[in-house]
């Protein structure tokens, strides 16, 4: 079975076991009206064991489901990871730091794509505008954004030995162990228990306290743990040599965006809506950083804050993504049925499931984009943020989520955070951050007209009292926005502005009308914000796989779009002929940007070919004898392992084509002709077959030799 048939028959065991579960929960209510309803025994047996057998029949499914899964060799992974220098711990000589790693050569270069790619698809394509703050932030910036005090992780120690570790996650893997020890669990508890898992990092200190003893968490020493408690993950430093200015690394980009958000918008021309993107280091001192480079303490972010009228958060290319399926897992499925829906962004935003055009929109483009990479789609959803996990004045918030060997983790989150971010920065510094529209035509609009007693008002609020009065205009703009103040001063003689009290002494109004030729308001954030650590991570697991040679070989299927290298060229022999056609060619391909490797060792062909394979060289060009005779060379692809024979002149060309998307290999297997080859040294004699349409079939041989091409069969 190839790779695609078999994750396309998972999913299809997936969508079965789901049809099931939902059969389940409608047949449990059934069995449930009906014994409230008082029906007869008989027909209450008969209800009950449709359910059971409803159930025996999605244990199989499940069992199928788990056998089924396509092996994952981490030990495999992780040598080729560390062997091939994608990853290696920081400072590994010195004995490493946890959660801190290096990137090698070949991760440097298929981040650059990423990022690269991430730059066309997100910025160019959105003109949006780029920035790039400093990571050194002072405490002013985080303690007004809310992370001095509330950018916190609970905590637990080993009472006994003072190791810290982070409490939901000891939650999360007591119910692994769990479920893993007890495979004959009724669905239904299995269910509640993973309830409570995907919960973990949404409870209270008191909570999760209770669920630690609950599932008898124990400390390393077999101690209980202690009580949890919150832990700030900011990096704290000093500002300056006096050492008096707190600053922090930054946790996240956004903050640099919002203090700039006046000046941006200036930049726009003051037109709305727009967005703002920034690339950079992110910085959080993890509690017990784990899962390789899923959780470290230094990583790569891209955000974007798009900024757009609250009241209009439409988007002009929504109808481009519309029809885009994407998985989702809404807050609801995952406190009652557990299961993902595959569904149109367009239909979600009409059923109101996904808040509005414009997160959807970003929603979409995400999707896009982790397609564009290589990601593997059957192994994306998207999670939304239960209510319990979402600040109070975000309006919706929906995870990206990749499937690892480690699980789902959250890669992208996708958040309408209101104008929280604008409103505490404008408070903070009394710098307004507003945008303002212009109408069309002058709007008749109904306005309250205040009138303030500043004395009174000065008594309670002194120097604050021009910040109580300018939140009261703001709101006297719109007399629906007005009226409930004026509702609560007229019958509770209070009311309450901004977090601030006013009385009914203070202020007094009249509702009239006016024409309003523009209005302003504080413009909502829609945030996508990406982990690309995690991305790169995920990344190089979806696209690693063994192919079952003489001995198991390890092949990385970056598409040729974001491969580190696009091109290896290899001399069948070390003579000086053949080693300057291959610099000759490799030269012509680094001139079109084409990052090329060249391997003259001594080793047999199939075994430099395998070494290409291992770092993700979609194509390798053989300068062979015939070459000498000709200038022809082949063209071998990565994960085919088919060859063609062209004109060496043409490569430069075919690899930029592909690479850029304007060419695929099907077209260059048609357009020149096919060699079949046995890999060299210790290659089975499994040698590439033709594919449908290919143009000529030449001979085959061994060792990596060719003959002249033989008539087309
Ligand atoms: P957040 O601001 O917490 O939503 O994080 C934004 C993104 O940063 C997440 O979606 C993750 O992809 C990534 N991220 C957060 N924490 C870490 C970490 N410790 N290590 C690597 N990536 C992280």
């Amino acid at each position: 079975m190839t790779e695609t048939t078999e994750s396309l028959d998972l999913s299809k065991l997936q969508d079965e076991l789901d049809a099931i579960n939902a059969q389940i929960t409608k047949q449990g209510s059934t069995v449930r009206q009906l014994k409230k309803d008082g029906a007869s025994v008989d027909v209450i047996d008969e209800a009950v064991k449709a359910l059971q057998a409803l159930k025996i029949n999605a244990a199989g499914l499940a069992e199928k489901l788990l056998g089924s899964e396509p092996e994952f060799d981490r030990k495999a992974f992780d040598d080729l990871l560390i062997r091939k220098m994608f990853v290696v711990p920081s400072f590994e000589i010195h004995g490493g730091v946890k959660g801190l790693f290096d990137l090698g050569p070949p991760a440097c270069g298929l981040k650059a794509a990423m990022i690269d790619l991430w730059r066309k698809h997100f910025v160019l394509a959105e003109n949006m505008l780029e920035m790039e703050c400093t990571c050194l932030t002072p405490e002013v910036v985080l303690k007004t954004s809310g992370h001095v005090d509330r950018f916190t992780d609970l905590m637990v120690r080993d009472t006994q030995t003072g190791e810290c570790f982070r409490a939901d996650k000891l939650l999360e893997d007591a119910i692994d162990d769990l479920l893993e020890k007890n495979p004959t669990m009724p669905l239904e508890t299995r269910e509640e228990h993973l309830r409570v898992q995907r919960q973990a990092d949404a409870y209270s200190p008191e909570e999760l306290d209770k669920l630690l003893l609950q599932y008898d968490c124990k400390a390393p020493s077999g101690e209980p743990y202690s009580s949890s408690f919150p832990f700030n993950l900011m990096f704290r430093t000093s500002i300056g040599p006096e050492g008096t200015a707190v600053g922090y690394l930054r946790p996240e980009t956004a903050q640099g965006l919002f203090v700039n958000f006046r000046r941006l918008l200036d930049m726009n021309a003051q037109k709305m809506p727009f967005a703002a993107a920034q690339i950079g280091l992110g910085f959080r001192n993890e509690i017990a950083p784990r899962s390789g480079l899923l959780r470290v303490r230094e990583f790569c972010m891209g955000e974007i804050e798009h900024f757009v009228d609250p009241n209009d958060k439409s988007h002009p290319n929504f109808p481009s993504v519309a029809d885009k399926e994407l998985v989702l897992f809404g807050r609801d499925d995952q406190l009652g049925s557990g299961k993902t829906k595959t569904i149109k962004i367009g239909e979600a935003v009409k059923a109101g499931l996904v808040n509005n055009e414009t997160l959807g929109y970003f929603m979409a483009r995400t999707q896009l984009y982790m397609e564009k990479i290589g990601m593997d789609p059957a192994r994306l959803r998207f999670r939304q943020h239960l209510a319990t996990e979402m600040a109070h004045y975000a309006a919706d918030c929906w995870d990206l989520e990749i499937k690892s060997s480690y699980g789902w983790v959250e890669c992208v989150g996708h958040a309408d955070r209101a104008c929280y971010d604008l409103d505490v920065h404008a408070k903070a510094t009394k710098t307004p951050m507003v945008a303002t529209m212009k109408y069309d035509t002058p709007k008749e609009m109904d306005v309250a007209k205040l009138k303030f007693d500043r004395k009174a008002m000065g008594m309670v609020y002194k120097k604050d009292a021009r910040m109580v009065s300018s939140a009261l205009e703001a709101l006297a703009e719109d007399w629906k926005d007005f009226e409930p103040i004026a509702t609560a001063l007229e019958a509770e003689g209070k009311a309450t502005v901004d977090g601030y009290e006013v009385t009914k002494d203070m202020v007094t109004w009249e509702k009239t009308t006016k024409k309003v030729h523009e209005v302003k308001f504080t413009p909502s954030v829609i945030e996508p914000s990406f982990g690309m650590g995690r991305i790169l991570y995920s990344l190089l697991e979806h696209s690693f796989y063994q192919r079952d040679m003489d001995e198991q070989r390890n092949v990385m299927r970056f598409n040729a779009r974001v491969a580190p290298q696009k091109c290896a060229v290899l001399p069948i022999s070390s003579s000086t002929e053949c080693n300057s056609v291959v610099d000759e060619i490799a030269s012509s391909l680094m001139d079109i940007d084409m990052a090329t490797r060249v391997d003259k060792s001594s080793a047999a062909l199939g075994r430099r070919y395998a070494r290409a394979d291992e770092i993700g060289v979609p194509f390798a060009v053989t300068v062979d004898f015939d070459t000498l005779r000709d200038d022809s060379v082949t063209i071998r692809e990565r994960d085919s392992m088919i060859q063609v024979r062209l004109p060496k002149k043409e490569v430069p060309n075919v690899i930029y084509d592909i690479v850029h998307g304007r060419l695929t290999w099907d077209d260059v297997t048609k357009k020149y002709p096919v060699v079949q080859v046995d890999e060299g040294e210790g290659a089975s004699t499994q040698a590439a077959s033709a594919p449908p349409g290919a143009k000529t079939v030449v001979e085959a041989t061994s060792r990596g030799r060719f003959s002249r091409p033989a008539p087309a069969k």
